[in-house]
């Protein structure tokens, strides 16, 4: 039974994370295990390809490289018995930033971003083998690699993983993160990529689960850095976690989640500071147990609404504005329409000038900023009397700013104003989840 394991950039974070990774990948026999970078790495490292594309010469770049060595060589020593080798890869770790840095160019970023998750793997690997396993260090972007539409090649992945990982008692270790492009150079899958690789992997060997090893025990009902009394969910569904993981569970990359989904593979988010926690499994099983299993928000949204007389009776007016922010190549998130209005929510306001000038050709244009989309996922069957009742009820009276109900049986979209977003997840923790926890 084969099995990948991904560890996040806190659980390699120390000498002392690494053992109880190293723990973990032994009791579990992982097969594949998807490496981040040690905690605080990549930020800095882009930090490092920010300022010496402006200036390569700036002064603070020497403290970044002090860092860096600093945190790896300490990690080093903690861990490791014979050093020699580790020390000498992060010396030439360093050098190749540096290479970089002085001879800043298009491809530098992505090889400079890239040296964490390397540096990292390397010494895990090392940490392996002293530890009298058999372990192989393989690189991602020999098996991940992006086509010319920056798709990852899922074929070349799958074909290039059976020759590799050939071998059921050696553990294999690898990078998350890096790839590369369709010409063969450094790449990366984005920040937090990761778990996106952890799954890449676990779909192209048929892997008969993937774990995600974070420091929090699973994915909670609702966001713990602003409510009280959340609790981990023990099982939810590939669709409730890709709701929640878009609408801001900021635990899982939304697009994990595709590689597993598609191939039945379940993923389990576990915790590397406790590990018999339960976790959350994540499969095609939907829990019919719960009405309500989970809320989630996300902040940074912009309403758009658009006031026409035009659209009374009208046909095709929709397809105007959908076709505007299709120009601009902005993604809408919730819509409501009426018979003379429609109300759209967006998460960037990158294009937003251009996409107002285009919608004033329709009608009269209100905007508004600083909101938040809160969503609520479960078994929100549309029969079900008094289950729109329960919920406003459940908001206590917070302003409502748009609500998007029907789309799917799995979730309500609520808008309301940022300033209104604590207390509107404490409520509905307070109604619909703690009270009713049996
Ligand atoms: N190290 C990368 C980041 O911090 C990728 C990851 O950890 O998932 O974004
Ligand atoms: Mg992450």
């Amino acid at each position: 039974m084969s099995k990948v394991l991904k560890f996040g950039g806190t659980s390699v974070g120390s000498a002392g994370n690494i053992r109880k990774v190293a723990e973990i990948v032994i009791a579990e026999k992982s097969t594949v295990t998807v490496l981040s970078a040690m905690s605080g790495t990549t930020n800095a490292l882009v930090e490092i390809a920010s300022r010496a594309e402006k200036d390569p010469k700036d002064p603070k770049l020497e403290e970044l490289f002090s860092m860096i060595r600093g945190k790896y060589a300490r990690c080093i020593c903690e861990l490791l018995e014979d050093r020699e080798d580790a020390l000498k890869r992060t010396a030439q770790t360093l050098d190749i930033i540096r290479t970089e840095v002085t001879g800043y160019g298009p491809k530098s970023e992505k090889i400079i971003l890239a040296q964490g998750e390397l540096l990292t793997s390397y010494i895990f690997t090392c940490y392996m083998k002293e530890a009298g396993q058999r372990a192989v260090l393989l690189h991602a972007p020999d098996f991940i690699r992006k086509d010319y539409e920056e798709k990852v090649d899922m074929t070349l992945c799958e074909n290039k993983l059976r020759q590799l990982v050939t071998d059921p008692d050696t553990y294999y270790i690898t990078q998350g993160f890096i790839c590369s492009d369709s010409s063969g150079n450094t790449d990366n899958l984005g920040r937090g990529g990761s778990d996106y690789s952890a799954a890449l992997v676990g779909g192209a060997i048929n892997a008969a689960e993937v774990q995600v090893w974070t420091d929090i025990d699973g994915m909670h009902n609702n966001d713990p850095r602003f409510v009280e009394n959340t609790y981990p969910i023990p099982r939810m569904s590939f669709d409730e976690a890709a709701e929640l993981a878009y609408f801001g569970a900021k635990i899982l990359h939304p697009a994990t989640i595709q590689p597993c989904k598609d191939r039945g593979i379940p993923v389990f988010l576990k915790n590397t500071m406790d590990p018999d926690a339960e976790g959350t499994m994540i499969s095609e099983a939907e829990d019919n147990s719960r009405i309500f299993h989970a809320v989630a928000a996300k902040d940074g949204i912009t309403v758009i609404r658009i006031y026409s007389a035009r659209m009374l009776m009208a046909y095709g007016f929709l397809r105007k504005v959908f076709e505007i922010f299709e120009h601009h190549r902005t993604p809408i998130d919730m819509i409501t329409t009426s018979e003379v209005a429609v109300s759209l929510t967006i998460d960037s306001d990158c294009h937003l000038e251009e996409i107002v000038k285009d919608l004033e050709g329709l009608g009269k244009i209100e905007i508004e900023k600083n909101n938040t989309i809160v969503c609520l996922v479960g078994n929100l069957e549309h029969q079900q009397r008094g289950l729109a009742e329960t919920i406003m009820k459940g908001i206590n009276g917070v302003p409502l700013k748009m609500i998007s109900y029907g789309a799917s049986h799995r979730s309500i979209a609520m808008l309301v104003d940022t300033r209104h977003k604590r207390e509107v997840l404490q409520s509905l923790n307070n109604s619909l989840f703690t009270q009713n926890r049996c």
